[in-house]
Protein backbone atom coordinates (compact mmCIF):
# COMPACT_ATOMS: atom_id res chain seq x y z
CA UNK A 1 0.00 0.00 0.00
CA UNK A 2 3.11 2.41 1.27
CA UNK A 3 5.17 1.88 -1.72
CA UNK A 4 2.21 1.78 -4.09
CA UNK A 5 1.31 5.52 -2.99
CA UNK A 6 4.94 6.69 -3.08
CA UNK A 7 5.37 5.30 -6.40
CA UNK A 8 1.91 6.41 -8.30
CA UNK A 9 2.94 9.98 -6.52
CA UNK A 10 5.63 10.14 -8.07
CA UNK A 11 4.23 9.90 -11.75
CA UNK A 12 0.98 11.61 -11.36
CA UNK A 13 1.64 14.69 -8.97
CA UNK A 14 3.26 17.43 -10.20
CA UNK A 15 6.84 17.34 -8.98
CA UNK A 16 6.62 19.98 -6.56
CA UNK A 17 7.46 18.94 -2.95
CA UNK A 18 10.25 16.72 -1.63
CA UNK A 19 8.26 14.24 0.84
CA UNK A 20 9.25 12.31 3.79
CA UNK A 21 8.48 8.59 3.30
CA UNK A 22 5.58 7.90 5.08
CA UNK A 23 1.98 8.15 4.09
CA UNK A 24 -0.47 9.41 6.85
CA UNK A 25 -3.60 8.35 6.56
CA UNK A 26 -5.06 8.97 10.07
CA UNK A 27 -4.69 11.78 12.56
CA UNK A 28 -6.27 12.83 16.33
CA UNK A 29 -5.20 15.42 18.45
CA UNK A 30 -1.78 15.57 18.52
CA UNK A 31 -0.65 12.31 16.96
CA UNK A 32 -1.09 10.91 13.54
CA UNK A 33 -1.29 7.39 12.01
CA UNK A 34 0.50 6.32 9.02
CA UNK A 35 -0.51 3.67 6.59
CA UNK A 36 1.55 1.31 8.24
CA UNK A 37 -0.26 1.94 11.96
CA UNK A 38 2.88 3.72 13.34
CA UNK A 39 2.16 6.76 15.56
CA UNK A 40 3.96 10.16 15.53
CA UNK A 41 3.58 12.98 17.47
CA UNK A 42 2.91 15.82 15.68
CA UNK A 43 5.29 18.97 15.73
CA UNK A 44 4.54 20.51 12.49
CA UNK A 45 0.45 20.66 12.89
CA UNK A 46 0.60 20.91 8.83
CA UNK A 47 2.97 23.93 9.09
CA UNK A 48 1.09 26.18 12.08
CA UNK A 49 -2.26 25.10 11.09
CA UNK A 50 -3.75 22.42 13.10
CA UNK A 51 -3.64 24.38 16.40
CA UNK A 52 -6.28 22.70 18.04
CA UNK A 53 -5.29 19.56 17.10
CA UNK A 54 -6.45 16.77 14.41
CA UNK A 55 -10.20 15.80 14.16
CA UNK A 56 -10.93 17.89 16.97
CA UNK A 57 -15.01 17.15 17.82
CA UNK A 58 -16.53 20.73 17.73
CA UNK A 59 -15.11 21.84 14.50
CA UNK A 60 -15.82 18.73 13.33
CA UNK A 61 -19.55 18.83 14.25
CA UNK A 62 -19.50 22.59 13.07
CA UNK A 63 -18.48 21.33 9.81
CA UNK A 64 -20.80 18.61 9.30
CA UNK A 65 -23.54 20.77 10.24
CA UNK A 66 -22.96 23.33 7.68
CA UNK A 67 -22.07 20.49 5.04
CA UNK A 68 -25.46 19.51 5.70
CA UNK A 69 -27.45 21.95 5.31
CA UNK A 70 -25.35 24.79 3.14
CA UNK A 71 -22.30 24.24 1.48
CA UNK A 72 -21.75 26.81 -0.74
CA UNK A 73 -23.55 29.94 -2.48
CA UNK A 74 -22.20 32.69 -4.44
CA UNK A 75 -21.01 36.04 -2.46
CA UNK A 76 -23.83 37.48 -4.44
CA UNK A 77 -25.85 36.57 -1.41
CA UNK A 78 -25.45 36.94 2.24
CA UNK A 79 -24.81 34.11 4.69
CA UNK A 80 -24.54 33.70 8.27
CA UNK A 81 -21.18 31.76 8.78
CA UNK A 82 -19.35 34.65 7.13
CA UNK A 83 -20.63 37.41 8.14
CA UNK A 84 -20.65 36.12 12.14
CA UNK A 85 -16.31 34.91 11.28
CA UNK A 86 -15.62 38.14 9.98
CA UNK A 87 -17.93 40.09 13.14
CA UNK A 88 -15.71 38.14 15.48
CA UNK A 89 -12.57 38.59 13.75
CA UNK A 90 -13.38 42.40 14.24
CA UNK A 91 -14.14 42.55 17.54
CA UNK A 92 -10.59 40.78 18.36
CA UNK A 93 -8.41 42.40 16.14
CA UNK A 94 -7.48 46.36 15.52
CA UNK A 95 -9.49 45.78 12.38
CA UNK A 96 -12.94 47.31 10.70
CA UNK A 97 -13.83 44.73 7.50
CA UNK A 98 -12.55 41.52 6.40
CA UNK A 99 -12.12 39.91 3.01
CA UNK A 100 -12.24 36.16 2.61
CA UNK A 101 -10.32 34.53 0.67
CA UNK A 102 -9.17 30.46 0.66
CA UNK A 103 -4.90 30.61 1.22
CA UNK A 104 -2.06 33.10 2.42
CA UNK A 105 -1.21 33.71 -1.08
CA UNK A 106 -4.17 34.74 -1.87
CA UNK A 107 -4.61 37.11 1.57
CA UNK A 108 -1.63 39.13 0.30
CA UNK A 109 -2.73 39.62 -3.35
CA UNK A 110 -5.97 41.39 -1.49
CA UNK A 111 -3.37 43.40 0.58
CA UNK A 112 -1.18 44.44 -2.31
CA UNK A 113 -4.30 45.19 -3.99
CA UNK A 114 -5.77 46.54 -1.55
CA UNK A 115 -2.65 49.02 -0.89
CA UNK A 116 -2.46 50.12 -4.54
CA UNK A 117 -6.18 51.46 -4.65
CA UNK A 118 -5.87 52.93 -1.67
CA UNK A 119 -3.50 55.33 -2.65
CA UNK A 120 -4.67 55.19 -6.79
CA UNK A 121 -8.24 56.51 -5.28
CA UNK A 122 -6.56 59.62 -3.63
CA UNK A 123 -4.99 59.88 -7.31
CA UNK A 124 -1.70 59.00 -6.46
CA UNK A 125 -1.20 56.35 -9.41
CA UNK A 126 1.96 56.09 -9.31
CA UNK A 127 2.58 55.63 -5.63
CA UNK A 128 2.63 51.68 -5.99
CA UNK A 129 5.95 50.73 -4.46
CA UNK A 130 5.79 48.35 -1.32
CA UNK A 131 9.45 47.61 0.57
CA UNK A 132 9.09 44.37 2.18
CA UNK A 133 12.04 42.36 3.98
CA UNK A 134 14.65 40.15 2.75
CA UNK A 135 14.27 36.27 3.56
CA UNK A 136 10.53 37.07 3.99
CA UNK A 137 7.55 34.44 2.75
CA UNK A 138 4.31 35.80 1.67
CA UNK A 139 3.24 32.69 -0.61
CA UNK A 140 3.82 31.38 -4.23
CA UNK A 141 1.38 33.21 -6.65
CA UNK A 142 2.95 35.61 -8.80
CA UNK A 143 2.40 38.94 -6.57
CA UNK A 144 3.04 37.20 -3.58
CA UNK A 145 6.17 35.82 -4.85
CA UNK A 146 6.90 39.33 -6.10
CA UNK A 147 6.91 40.43 -2.27
CA UNK A 148 9.01 37.28 -1.31
CA UNK A 149 12.87 38.28 0.01
CA UNK A 150 13.69 35.03 -1.28
CA UNK A 151 15.94 34.79 -4.70
CA UNK A 152 15.26 31.10 -4.64
CA UNK A 153 11.62 31.24 -4.37
CA UNK A 154 11.26 33.95 -7.53
CA UNK A 155 14.16 32.29 -9.88
CA UNK A 156 13.17 31.07 -13.02
CA UNK A 157 9.63 32.93 -12.64
CA UNK A 158 11.12 36.45 -13.66
CA UNK A 159 10.10 39.35 -14.79
CA UNK A 160 8.21 38.79 -11.62
CA UNK A 161 5.78 41.53 -10.97
CA UNK A 162 7.81 45.12 -10.59
CA UNK A 163 7.47 47.44 -8.01
CA UNK A 164 9.10 45.56 -4.77
CA UNK A 165 11.97 46.64 -2.72
CA UNK A 166 13.69 44.17 -0.28
CA UNK A 167 15.38 45.62 3.25
CA UNK A 168 17.15 43.60 5.67
CA UNK A 169 14.71 42.84 8.74
CA UNK A 170 15.59 43.69 11.92
CA UNK A 171 17.29 47.52 9.94
CA UNK A 172 15.06 50.79 10.48
CA UNK A 173 17.81 52.86 8.98
CA UNK A 174 17.43 51.04 5.62
CA UNK A 175 13.91 51.09 5.58
CA UNK A 176 14.16 54.77 6.51
CA UNK A 177 16.16 55.24 3.17
CA UNK A 178 13.74 52.50 1.12
CA UNK A 179 10.14 54.68 2.12
CA UNK A 180 10.17 56.33 -0.70
CA UNK A 181 7.34 59.00 -1.60
CA UNK A 182 6.21 56.45 -4.42
CA UNK A 183 6.06 53.76 -1.65
CA UNK A 184 2.53 53.00 -1.08
CA UNK A 185 3.20 50.03 1.79
CA UNK A 186 5.84 48.21 3.76
CA UNK A 187 4.95 44.82 4.12
CA UNK A 188 6.54 42.40 6.61
CA UNK A 189 6.07 39.65 8.76
CA UNK A 190 5.93 40.54 13.14
CA UNK A 191 8.33 37.42 13.36
CA UNK A 192 9.86 35.83 10.19
CA UNK A 193 8.16 32.05 9.54
CA UNK A 194 9.71 30.86 6.82
CA UNK A 195 13.23 32.76 6.88
CA UNK A 196 14.20 31.09 10.38
CA UNK A 197 11.91 32.26 13.29
CA UNK A 198 13.62 35.79 13.36
CA UNK A 199 12.02 38.09 15.83
CA UNK A 200 12.28 41.39 16.28
CA UNK A 201 14.14 43.31 18.15
CA UNK A 202 13.11 45.70 20.98
CA UNK A 203 11.53 49.01 19.51
CA UNK A 204 12.26 47.67 15.63
CA UNK A 205 8.24 47.40 14.81
CA UNK A 206 7.49 50.72 16.48
CA UNK A 207 10.10 52.21 14.71
CA UNK A 208 8.29 50.56 11.70
CA UNK A 209 5.34 52.42 12.31
CA UNK A 210 6.77 55.51 12.73
CA UNK A 211 8.13 55.12 9.45
CA UNK A 212 4.92 54.30 7.88
CA UNK A 213 3.34 56.95 9.88
CA UNK A 214 6.15 59.66 8.44
CA UNK A 215 5.34 59.07 4.99
CA UNK A 216 1.95 57.98 4.95
CA UNK A 217 2.64 54.39 3.44
CA UNK A 218 0.31 51.65 4.61
CA UNK A 219 1.65 49.37 7.38
CA UNK A 220 0.85 45.45 6.32
CA UNK A 221 1.59 42.77 8.66
CA UNK A 222 1.74 38.91 7.61
CA UNK A 223 0.61 37.35 10.41
CA UNK A 224 -0.30 34.33 8.23
CA UNK A 225 1.99 31.71 10.19
CA UNK A 226 2.01 34.09 13.58
CA UNK A 227 -1.55 34.71 13.82
CA UNK A 228 -4.48 32.68 15.55
CA UNK A 229 -2.39 32.79 19.25
CA UNK A 230 0.76 30.74 17.74
CA UNK A 231 2.84 33.25 19.80
CA UNK A 232 1.00 33.01 23.05
CA UNK A 233 -1.45 36.18 21.75
CA UNK A 234 -4.12 36.13 19.27
CA UNK A 235 -1.82 38.31 16.80
CA UNK A 236 1.67 38.53 17.27
CA UNK A 237 1.09 42.26 16.91
CA UNK A 238 -0.27 42.63 20.23
CA UNK A 239 3.40 41.90 21.52
CA UNK A 240 4.51 45.18 20.18
CA UNK A 241 1.70 47.47 20.72
CA UNK A 242 1.86 47.96 17.30
CA UNK A 243 -1.22 48.01 15.16
CA UNK A 244 -1.24 47.56 11.37
CA UNK A 245 -3.11 48.87 8.94
CA UNK A 246 -3.82 45.63 7.04
CA UNK A 247 -3.71 42.52 8.32
CA UNK A 248 -3.41 39.00 6.88
CA UNK A 249 -4.53 35.56 7.87
CA UNK A 250 -4.48 31.94 6.79
CA UNK A 251 -3.04 28.95 7.95
CA UNK A 252 -4.67 28.42 11.43
CA UNK A 253 -7.98 30.53 10.79
CA UNK A 254 -9.69 27.15 9.83
CA UNK A 255 -7.96 24.55 11.86
CA UNK A 256 -6.59 23.06 8.32
CA UNK A 257 -9.70 23.66 6.36
CA UNK A 258 -8.17 25.86 3.21
CA UNK A 259 -9.43 30.19 4.08
CA UNK A 260 -7.32 33.47 3.93
CA UNK A 261 -8.19 36.70 5.57
CA UNK A 262 -6.88 40.23 4.87
CA UNK A 263 -8.44 42.29 7.11
CA UNK A 264 -8.01 46.76 7.45
CA UNK A 265 -8.86 49.41 8.63
CA UNK A 266 -12.19 51.02 7.88
CA UNK A 267 -10.31 54.15 6.16
CA UNK A 268 -8.22 51.62 4.19
CA UNK A 269 -10.86 48.90 3.92
CA UNK A 270 -12.74 52.08 1.82
CA UNK A 271 -11.08 51.68 -1.33
CA UNK A 272 -12.84 48.51 -2.08
CA UNK A 273 -15.59 48.78 -3.65
CA UNK A 274 -18.28 46.11 -5.17
CA UNK A 275 -16.29 44.84 -8.42
CA UNK A 276 -12.38 45.79 -6.68
CA UNK A 277 -11.87 42.56 -5.76
CA UNK A 278 -13.88 38.84 -5.49
CA UNK A 279 -13.21 35.11 -4.70
CA UNK A 280 -15.97 31.83 -5.68
CA UNK A 281 -14.98 30.42 -2.39
CA UNK A 282 -14.26 33.26 -0.67
CA UNK A 283 -16.13 32.80 3.17
CA UNK A 284 -18.03 29.88 1.81
CA UNK A 285 -19.99 28.76 4.65
CA UNK A 286 -18.97 25.37 5.14
CA UNK A 287 -15.51 26.74 5.60
CA UNK A 288 -16.41 29.65 7.47
CA UNK A 289 -18.75 27.72 10.04
CA UNK A 290 -15.24 25.33 10.76
CA UNK A 291 -13.19 28.29 11.35
CA UNK A 292 -15.64 30.33 13.46
CA UNK A 293 -16.25 27.18 15.88
CA UNK A 294 -12.25 26.88 15.60
CA UNK A 295 -11.99 30.65 16.56
CA UNK A 296 -14.89 29.78 19.46
CA UNK A 297 -13.44 26.57 20.93
CA UNK A 298 -9.69 28.65 21.00
CA UNK A 299 -11.66 31.27 23.12
CA UNK A 300 -13.98 29.59 25.47
CA UNK A 301 -10.77 26.63 26.34
CA UNK A 302 -8.00 29.61 26.85
CA UNK A 303 -5.84 28.46 24.10
CA UNK A 304 -4.15 31.14 23.39
CA UNK A 305 -2.99 31.57 27.45
CA UNK A 306 -1.78 27.23 26.81
CA UNK A 307 0.33 28.63 24.22
CA UNK A 308 1.64 30.66 26.02
CA UNK A 309 2.72 28.94 28.82
CA UNK A 310 3.28 25.30 26.72
CA UNK A 311 5.78 27.71 25.04
CA UNK A 312 7.32 28.83 27.52
CA UNK A 313 8.14 25.27 28.86
CA UNK A 314 9.18 24.00 25.93
CA UNK A 315 11.52 27.02 25.02
CA UNK A 316 13.60 26.56 28.32
CA UNK A 317 13.85 23.04 28.21
CA UNK A 318 14.99 23.63 24.52
CA UNK A 319 17.66 26.14 26.45
CA UNK A 320 18.55 23.32 28.78
CA UNK A 321 19.50 21.21 25.97
CA UNK A 322 21.40 24.10 24.40
CA UNK A 323 23.93 23.82 27.67
CA UNK A 324 23.99 20.79 27.25
CA UNK A 325 25.22 20.24 23.35
CA UNK A 326 27.82 22.25 21.36
CA UNK A 327 25.86 21.81 18.16
CA UNK A 328 23.00 23.87 19.20
CA UNK A 329 24.18 27.74 18.20
CA UNK A 330 20.82 29.49 18.93
CA UNK A 331 17.25 28.98 20.42
CA UNK A 332 14.81 31.39 19.41
CA UNK A 333 10.97 32.27 19.03
CA UNK A 334 8.07 32.83 21.35
CA UNK A 335 5.17 31.11 21.92
CA UNK A 336 5.06 28.00 20.02
CA UNK A 337 6.44 29.20 17.19
CA UNK A 338 10.02 27.59 18.32
CA UNK A 339 13.79 26.76 16.70
CA UNK A 340 16.89 25.96 17.34
CA UNK A 341 19.53 26.96 15.04
CA UNK A 342 22.41 24.05 14.94
CA UNK A 343 25.77 24.47 12.98
CA UNK A 344 25.77 21.50 11.08
CA UNK A 345 22.42 20.76 8.67
CA UNK A 346 19.17 19.64 10.14
CA UNK A 347 18.18 16.80 7.75
CA UNK A 348 19.40 13.97 9.67
CA UNK A 349 18.21 14.40 12.44
CA UNK A 350 14.56 15.57 10.91
CA UNK A 351 14.60 11.90 9.57
CA UNK A 352 15.73 10.17 12.92
CA UNK A 353 13.16 12.20 15.12
CA UNK A 354 10.63 10.47 12.55
CA UNK A 355 12.27 7.30 12.91
CA UNK A 356 11.43 7.65 16.94
CA UNK A 357 8.17 8.90 16.35
CA UNK A 358 7.99 12.71 16.08
CA UNK A 359 7.36 14.81 13.52
CA UNK A 360 9.33 18.25 13.00
CA UNK A 361 10.31 20.33 10.36
CA UNK A 362 14.12 21.87 9.28
CA UNK A 363 13.80 24.91 7.57
CA UNK A 364 16.79 27.28 6.12
CA UNK A 365 19.15 24.03 6.36
CA UNK A 366 19.83 23.92 10.05
CA UNK A 367 17.11 25.60 11.56
CA UNK A 368 14.56 23.11 13.41
CA UNK A 369 11.27 24.40 13.90
CA UNK A 370 8.73 23.44 16.61
CA UNK A 371 5.44 24.19 15.49
CA UNK A 372 3.22 21.79 17.00
CA UNK A 373 -0.56 22.20 17.55
CA UNK A 374 -1.39 25.06 20.69
CA UNK A 375 -3.31 21.92 22.54
CA UNK A 376 0.27 20.05 22.92
CA UNK A 377 0.82 18.35 26.31
CA UNK A 378 3.96 18.78 28.62
CA UNK A 379 4.93 15.29 28.55
CA UNK A 380 4.37 15.31 24.78
CA UNK A 381 7.00 18.02 24.78
CA UNK A 382 9.25 16.24 27.48
CA UNK A 383 9.37 13.03 25.44
CA UNK A 384 10.72 15.62 22.32
CA UNK A 385 13.40 16.61 24.33
CA UNK A 386 14.51 13.32 25.40
CA UNK A 387 14.62 12.14 21.83
CA UNK A 388 16.11 15.07 20.70
CA UNK A 389 18.67 15.20 23.51
CA UNK A 390 19.68 11.17 22.66
CA UNK A 391 20.25 12.36 18.85
CA UNK A 392 22.22 15.03 19.72
CA UNK A 393 24.35 13.21 22.20
CA UNK A 394 25.62 11.10 19.58
CA UNK A 395 27.15 13.94 17.39
C1 LIG B 1 2.48 29.97 4.67
C2 LIG B 1 2.67 31.43 4.53
C3 LIG B 1 2.18 32.14 3.42
C4 LIG B 1 1.51 31.44 2.25
O1 LIG B 1 0.33 30.82 2.57
P1 LIG B 1 -0.32 29.76 1.52
O2 LIG B 1 -1.62 29.40 2.17
O3 LIG B 1 0.63 28.63 1.37
O4 LIG B 1 -0.53 30.50 0.25
C5 LIG B 1 2.35 33.50 3.40
N1 LIG B 1 2.97 34.14 4.41
C6 LIG B 1 3.46 33.50 5.48
C7 LIG B 1 4.11 34.28 6.58
C8 LIG B 1 3.34 32.12 5.58
O5 LIG B 1 3.86 31.47 6.63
Amino acid sequence: MKDNIVETENQVIANTYSRFPIVITKGKGCVLEDVDGREYIDFVAGIAVCNLGHSHPEVLNALSKQAGTLLHVSNLYYTVPQVELASWLVKNSFADRVFFCNSGAEANEAAIKLARKYFSDKGEKDRFRIVTMKKSFHGRTMAAMSATGQEKIRAGYEPVLSGFDFVPFNHLEELQKAVAPDVCAVMLEPIQGEGGIITPEPAYLEGVRKICDETGALLVFDEIQTGIGRTGKLFAYEHFGVTPDIMTLAKALGNGLPIGAMLASESVAESFSPGSHASTFGGTPVITAASLETLKVIERENIVDRSKEAGEYFKEKLLLLKNKHKVIEDVRGIGLLLGIKLKEPGADIVNACMEKGFLINCIQENILRFIPPLVIKNKEIDSLIDCLDEMLGSR
